[in-house]
């Protein structure tokens, strides 16, 4: 269909030429690359039937049908690529080993663990993480960091290993869909008497899809009716054949539990990293590699762990990780260690970022704090462009007639808020995986780290979102005006169980029975020791009311410390009350629990029967 003009005003038309244009780009973008006004491009979508501004972002979808209907050719840029463009700009290149062949040196691999759930994936980090803790490097407080370094001897030679500490293949799936390789070997464990399972083929998938090459720890063999020639036998079927069969994969029997064959195992990955890998990088230059795990930190900011790839990080050097970026503070190491500077394959803790970068996002260091600011303004602009693109919801006059006759939604909009990147991205992926029919349609709008805020209500109330709140809470102002405007804001800290409740929600079978209200919150302003009760709070209520025995939970900046705690003790002065309203002080006990600090906040709830409707 030809348009030739809409009010007077002439249409652009191409002769098929193509026109690059990054996601999210607005019709104003179009208009600049094909000399014509943007005015003109308004016109030929409110002729398509929809209404756009010059100035929005618009899905790749509309920039297509814009561009059919103009006869030109649209090539939307990927972000992967336009942040390679972009770091050109600044003469950086990213992802390969500065120099030849001479400033390379061996460097350890890099191994996640992954497998079905219950075959003993996080027992089998703890058990590594013990038994072998690198020498002379042991003392300080064991951090959970979400990388760890052991060491092992292979041959008389000690040799180092580094884990990523977050079990399943989400993660793994996430940071590989951002085109982050994290990965050099993946451990595959299958328990003994259970054998291969759906997510045990999933995560071999996975494995290959990306290259990685696998050993197998058939676990739990110390359980009664463990079948380890079994698992070889299943396995053989999807490609990997035990060495002893002949084949090129390392099977090697272990127990999590007891702590059994762990070095083998360790000593199998070794092996299969010199057979199969030429693991190099240059430990001299600017050092490089990806962010596997942030999250903000009350007394120390924005935290990141990140795994160097190639270089080495010194305390000083001036950093951008995805959109966030400084000068490195300080660094820990795995074991809560101060360090000064870490190589390749070395997962540390930075302290220094502006703020919470996203697990996969990449990290580089650059020579002046100027570079590290522009090239993170430009990675935010681009990503809350591309946010909106996605947010821009394409209703065409056709569809919506139909919408408002089926009386139906047919988009699930969601915003999902997590206490750290790695678990917001794993729900993410999780979620955009379900298999939700042809009807309905789920996007993810935004996701970040944090408690949810106004500006995610605002954004909800606006695109008809719900919220997910995992492992947070919403912020005092932030809940009220859920309230007003009627968006509905669901707090989980089970990944399965928001999988669970969507994929119900989204088949039309949820069938709520219960609902949290919200009864009181109360600021903690002082604590008080009692040799008798532990420590009391002095509080000041800070909404609602906060009765005698009811549930309650423990919130610190914006996230769930302590959950099903009972309010025990309640006083006014000297005496036990059963409830205080909103504006008076008193004092709480919250029986056993005792890690409460000032700032804190408490707030109570109890359990309604939610109408069906
Ligand atoms: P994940 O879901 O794969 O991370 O599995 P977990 O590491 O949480 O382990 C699931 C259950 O299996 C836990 O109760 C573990 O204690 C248990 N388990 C893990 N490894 C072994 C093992 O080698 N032997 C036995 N008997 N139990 C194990």
């Amino acid at each position: 269909m030809q348009a030739p003009s809409v009010g007077g005003v002439m249409l652009p038309r191409g002769n098929g030429q193509t026109v690059r244009l990054s996601r999210g780009a607005s019709l104003t973008d179009f208009a600049e690359k094909i000399n014509a006004n943007p005015a003109s491009l308004v016109a030929v979508m409110l002729n398509l039937g929809e209404m756009v501004t010059a100035t929005q972002s618009v899905s790749d979808e509309t920039l297509q049908l814009l561009a059919d209907e103009m006869n030109y050719n649209v090539e939307i840029v990927s972000p992967e690529e336009e942040d390679r463009e972009l770091l050109e700009s600044f003469d950086i290149e990213f992802g390969e080993d500065e120099g030849g062949e001479e400033m390379l040196s061996a460097r350890p691999p890099v191994v996640t663990v992954m497998g079905h759930v219950d075959h003993g994936k996080t027992r089998l980090l703890d058990a590594i993480r013990k038994t072998n803790v690198v020498a002379g490097e042991a003392g300080g407080i064991t951090q959970h960091i979400g990388a760890y370094q052991v060491s092992t001897e292979v041959n008389d030679e000690e040799r180092r290993i580094t884990f990523i500490d977050t079990p399943g293949h989400e993660a793994f799936t996430a940071m590989r869909a951002r085109g982050a390789k994290s990965t050099d070997i993946a451990i595959l464990v299958v328990a003994a008497n259970d054998g291969v399972m759906p997510q045990t083929i999933e995560a071999l998938n996975h494995a290959k899809a990306a290259d990685v090459p696998i050993v197998v720890a058939v676990n739990k063999i110390d359980v009664e009716g463990a079948d380890p020639t079994k698992v070889r036998g299943q396995l053989t079927e999807y490609g990997l054949v035990a060495e002893e069969y002949g084949g090129d994969t390392m099977f090697v029997d272990i127990s999590a539990k007891q702590g059994l064959h762990i070095d083998s195992l360790l000593e199998a990955v070794v092996l299969t990293a010199d057979a199969s890998l030429d693991l190099r990088a240059n430990s001299e230059q600017d050092a490089q590699g990806i962010a596997i795990e942030a999250h903000l930190d009350r007394g120390r900011g924005a935290v990141a762990t990140v795994l160097v790839q190639r270089g080495t990080l010194r305390v000083g050097d001036t950093m951008v990780v995805g959109d966030a970026y400084g000068r490195v503070r300080a660094m820990l190491d795995d074991n809560g260690n101060n360090v000064v500077e870490a190589g390749p394959a070395t997962p540390v803790l930075v302290l220094g970022l502006t703020n919470v970068p996203g697990a996969g996002d990449n990290f580089l260091v650059v020579d002046e704090d100027r570079t590290a600011r522009q090239i993170a303004e430009k990675r935010a602009a681009r990503e809350r462009n591309a946010a909106f693109a996605k947010r821009t919801r394409r209703v065409s006059l056709e569809d919506l007639d139909k919408v408002l006759k089926a009386g139906q939604v047919q988009q699930l909009n969601l915003i999902i808020k997590g206490d750290a990147s790695g678990s917001v991205e794993a729900l993410e992926s999780s979620l955009l995986q379900l298999d939700v029919g042809e009807e309905v349609d789920l996007r993810v709008l935004h996701r970040g780290v944090g408690a949810v805020t106004e500006t995610d209500i605002d954004l909800a109330t606006g695109s008809d979102a719900i919220v997910i709140g995992f492992n947070v809470r919403a912020d005092g102002r932030a809940t009220q005006m859920a309230e007003r405007e009627g968006v509905d804001v669901r707090y989980y800290s089970v990944i399965y169980q928001v999988i669970e409740e969507i994929e119900a929600a989204l088949k039309g079978m949820l069938k709520p029975e219960y609902e949290e209200v919200e009864l009181g919150t109360a600021e903690i302003r002082e604590i008080f020791r009692s040799s008798k009760l532990g420590n009391i709070a002095g509080v000041l209520i800070r909404s609602g009311e906060v009765r005698r025995n009811t549930k309650a939970r423990l919130i610190r900046d914006g996230k769930v410390i302590a959950e099903n705690l009972n309010i025990e003790g309640l006083r006014r002065f000297k005496d036990d009350v059963t409830e205080i309203r909103e504006g008076f002080e008193g004092g709480i006990n919250l029986g056993s629990y005792n890690d409460i600090k000032i700032d804190d906040v408490i707030a109570t709830y109890e359990m309604r029967e939610k109408p069906r409707g």
